[in-house]
C-alpha cells in the first residue's frame, strides 16, 4: 500500500487513525506531517502517543521545536521525538540544535512543518497530508521508503 486516502469526519476519527498508526510503527521511521494550522497534525500525534502508552499531556513543541517521549511499540521501548518546526527561523537551526542525530534506528521522528527544515531534513519514510474537508479532515498517507511501505501495509482499520 503506497498511498492511502481517508476521510476523518470528526476528531474521534483522527484519534482512531493515531491509534492505528501506533500499532504499526517501528523504530527508525521518520513521519512528516503536512497541513495548515488546525489541520490536525498535533491531534494525530497526540492520539498516537497516548495509544502507545504515554499518559501525560501532549502539546505541540512550538517553542522548544522538539519533544521526546518514551513509549512502547510491540513491547519495545522507543523514543518518539515530536518536532514542530513552524517557528524555526532557518534550516541551520535544525543542524545547530543537533536534531539530525535523532533520526536514527532507535527513534521514531514525527515532524510538523517539515517544509521549514528543507533541505537539511533527512527524507521521510511516510508522508502524511491533512486538509480541511467540510467539518472534518481528509488525510493522505504515502509511503516513501521500503520501511514506510511495510508500515502502511500493516495498517488495519
Ligand atoms: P495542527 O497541529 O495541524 O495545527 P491541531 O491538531 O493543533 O492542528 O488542531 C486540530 C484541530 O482540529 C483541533 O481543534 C481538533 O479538535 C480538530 N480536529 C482534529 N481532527 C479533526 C477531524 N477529523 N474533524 C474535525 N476536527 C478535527
Ligand atoms: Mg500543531
Amino acid at each position: 500500500m503506497q498511498r492511502l486516502h481517508l476521510h476523518l469526519p470528526d476528531e474521534a476519527a483522527t484519534a482512531r487513525l493515531g491509534a492505528d498508526l501506533a500499532q504499526v510503527l517501528a523504530p527508525g521511521l521518520a513521519i512528516y506531517l503536512h497541513g495548515d494550522l488546525g489541520a490536525g497534525k498535533t491531534a494525530l500525534t497526540r492520539a498516537l502517543l497516548h495509544a502507545a502508552g504515554y499518559q501525560g499531556r501532549v502539546k505541540s513543541p512550538t517553542y522548544t521545536l522538539a519533544e521526546p517521549y518514551e513509549v512502547s511499540f510491540a513491547g519495545r521501548m522507543v523514543t518518539v521525538i515530536h518536532f514542530d518546526l513552524y517557528r524555526m527561523a532557518s534550516p541551520e537551526e535544525f543542524l545547530d540544535a543537533g536534531f539530525r542525530e535523532h533520526f536514527n534506528e532507535n527513534s521514531v521522528c514525527i515532524v510538523e512543518w517539515p517544509e521549514k527544515g528543507d533541505p537539511v531534513l533527512p527524507p521521510p519514510d511516510i508522508h502524511v497530508n491533512l486538509s480541511l474537508a467540510g467539518d472534518g479532515r481528509d488525510v493522505e498517507l504515502r509511503a516513501l521508503s521500503d520501511k514506510g511501505h511495510q508500515c502502511l501495509a500493516r495498517l488495519k482499520f
